[in-house]
């Protein structure tokens, strides 16, 4: 949701701000260099504000564009303007190299990875002939537009926040989207994203080189702002620099990027000619006091500047409303009740000694609605991930419409038509209720990311919308449509996750503990909602303890007992099952 207004504020007020007689021309310097920043760290915001991948090696990128222009317009004599799409590629190359190693770490492995290739990259841009060494490339050829060449701080000015601008508006163009959800997904964690069919690896690699291109660009005029390209502003110091600039702004916030950037600009360059002054030249100690200072600010505003901020202001966020006389196709239902959906063959799964779920086999068919029920810890949940190809069998054969899937990944299994929800909700908590359930419809979106940076996706994503305010309106949740998922009971997040399933348009919907934490009242209505989308042609697989819910309302039952399956039946003859009785109902009872 981009704001207008707010932006053509902001663009009107820089650039007048140039146009002030007598502006220092030192301040105008200062907002090259935060405009500069806020472009690397704007990458930032969406590789790991967004997409949770921490990287200290984003300097390393602008290298890669600085470089570029600074090699091709010395040595050759191309012109600058040439060489920019040129930077832009270099670094998304590079970006691809690195990401591939790069996106397959986990952890602190990865921001431990970007260190390592941000060290060596700097050594390389130290070490080689052709980039003139420690000493760099000096005699880089201004901008030109025409015969008009960006000499001074404040021409080079214009294009630097030309840039930003742009920049931060095809950035929010594109999160707010079918690919940007996707992304903003990653940081809840792969499973969630990829049990609604989003490759977790592309959309990784997507924002990597995304950030990389932002960085290269950035490269790129910082070479023809400073004339000049040598390796030290862009080694690891500067890589956590950038990542400090996107931290203290708001790692998630587009327009956190650039107060930050204007933050930590200024406070370094107040700090570098005052502190001297006070302190009587004692070097180094300016750093000391950046670091209070922004440890300081952060405990203030942990989040970063621009959430706190925003807070404070008395902002209003446009309410979206969504055409629902839009409509996606729908799948083909089932023919009659008696085809089969999902074939589970003695299905297993160990984890070291735990045999987690023992050779189970049970059928789930068309118009139908099982319950599978047990003791915690019998394999209720693990069968699940079975199914779903969050986990692989052991051993055994699990099918779905007929096409094996025990070795089939999340994606593919979602493609059938089994969509699920998760027993520790999985949505993502400060994206709204609209936009988490709207990813479950990813698949039946096709827009890709340039489309969305500049809105050419919008008929796509009108009809991904209206069907996720249309499950929202099934479920009983239009009231907290437009509120964050974080802040809804669990209860109600339950619901939004059976919203976000619905949206796969699924054949077979995969429930765990769906009724944990609601009322009396909730309860009933999710019990007719279930029996509506059976009676619509769906088949419902769920797991539950509360046993009077699912007795009324289970076609049929399978109970498991340490990862075995004990009985099954109609509810009348599970609850008399004395087995069962001893195993579970006993207890619950
Ligand atoms: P339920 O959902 O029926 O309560 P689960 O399927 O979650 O049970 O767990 C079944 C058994 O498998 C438990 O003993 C659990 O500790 C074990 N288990 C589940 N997931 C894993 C895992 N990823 N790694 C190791 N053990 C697991
Ligand atoms: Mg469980």
């Amino acid at each position: 949701m981009t704001q207008r207004l707010p932006l053509v504020i902001f663009a009107l007020v820089m650039a007048l701000i140039p146009l002030v007689p007598g502006m220092p021309p030192f301040w105008i310097v200062l907002l090259d260099n935060i405009g500069l920043a806020a472009l690397v760290a704007m990458g930032l915001v969406l590789l790991t504000g967004v997409g949770g991948l921490t990287s200290f090696g984003q300097a390393a990128f602008c290298g890669f564009g600085a470089y570029t222009t600074a090699v091709l317009t010395t040595a050759y004599g191309v012109s600058p303007w040439l060489t920019l799409p040129l930077s832009l590629l270099v670094s998304g190359i590079a970006a691809v190299l690195l990401g591939i190693v790069t996106v397959r770490l986990f952890g602190h492995y990865l921001p431990l990875g970007t260190i390592a290739w941000g060290i060596a990259l700097f050594y390389l841009f130290s070490k080689l002939e052709f980039l003139g060494r420690n000493d760099g490339i000096s005699g880089i050829p201004p901008v030109a537009i025409g015969s008009y060449e960006m000499l001074s701080p404040g021409t080079i000015y214009y294009a630097i926040w030309i840039a930003v601008l742009i920049s931060a508006v095809l950035t929010l163009n594109l999160l707010d989207s079918r690919t940007g959800r996707a992304i903003r997904a990653l940081r809840r964690g792969h499973i969630a994203a990829e049990a609604f069919g989003v490759q977790t690896p592309r959309a990784k690699l997507l924002v990597f080189i995304y950030a990389a291109v932002l960085a290269g660009l950035s490269g790129w005029l910082y070479a023809h702002f400073q004339r000049a390209a040598n390796p030290t502003p862009f080694g690891p110091q500067a890589g956590i620099e950038y990542l400090f600039i996107a931290v203290v702004g708001g790692a998630g916030y587009v327009w956190g990027a650039v107060l930050g950037a204007g933050i930590v600009v200024i406070l370094k360059e107040v700090l570098q000619s005052y502190l001297p002054y006070i302190f009587g030249g004692q070097s180094q100690l300016e750093t000391i006091v950046f670091g209070i200072l922004l440890v300081m600010l952060l405990q203030l505003a942990p989040s970063g500047v621009w959430p706190w901020l925003t807070a404070r202001l008395p902002l209003k966020t446009a309410r979206r409303t969504a055409d629902t006389s839009l409509t996606l196709p729908a799948r083909e239902r089932a023919p009659s009740t008696s085809a089969v959906l999902l074939q589970l063959d003695k299905a297993r799964k160990q984890f070291g000694g735990v045999t987690a779920v023992n050779d189970v086999s049970f059928d789930v068919k068309a118009r139908e609605i099982v319950a599978l029920i047990g003791p915690n810890g019998a394999g209720k949940s693990t069968t699940f991930n079975l199914i779903t190809g969050v986990l692989t069998a052991t051993s055994g054969a699990i099918s779905v419409l007929g096409r094996k899937v025990e070795n089939a990944p999340p994606q593919e299994v979602v493609k059938l038509g089994v969509a699920r929800t998760f027993q520790h909700v999985k949505l993502v908590p400060d994206m709204t209720v609209l936009e988490n359930v709207a990813i479950g419809a990813h698949l039946r979106g096709a827009s890709g990311a340039v489309a969305s940076m500049f809105r050419l996706d919008r008929a796509d994503e009108a009809r991904l919308l209206a069907e996720a305010a249309r499950q929202i309106e099934r479920v009983g949740l239009t009231d907290q449509i437009d509120q964050l998922a974080g802040s809804l009971s669990l209860g109600q997040q339950r619901i939004v996750e059976i919203a976000r399933a619905l949206c796969v348009d699924p054949m077979l919907l995969l429930l765990d503990e769906p009724a944990a934490g609601l009322r009396h009242m909730e309860k009933q209505r999710l019990a007719a909602l279930l029996r509506q989308l059976r009676d619509g042609g769906m088949s419902v697989l769920l797991v539950e303890h509360d046993m009077g819910f699912v007795m009324d309302l289970a076609d049929r039952i399978v109970v498991l007992d340490f990862g075995t399956k004990i009985a099954e039946g109609t509810p009348a003859a599970i609850k008399k099952n004395p087995e069962v009785i001893k195993a579970y109902l006993g207890a619950a009872a």
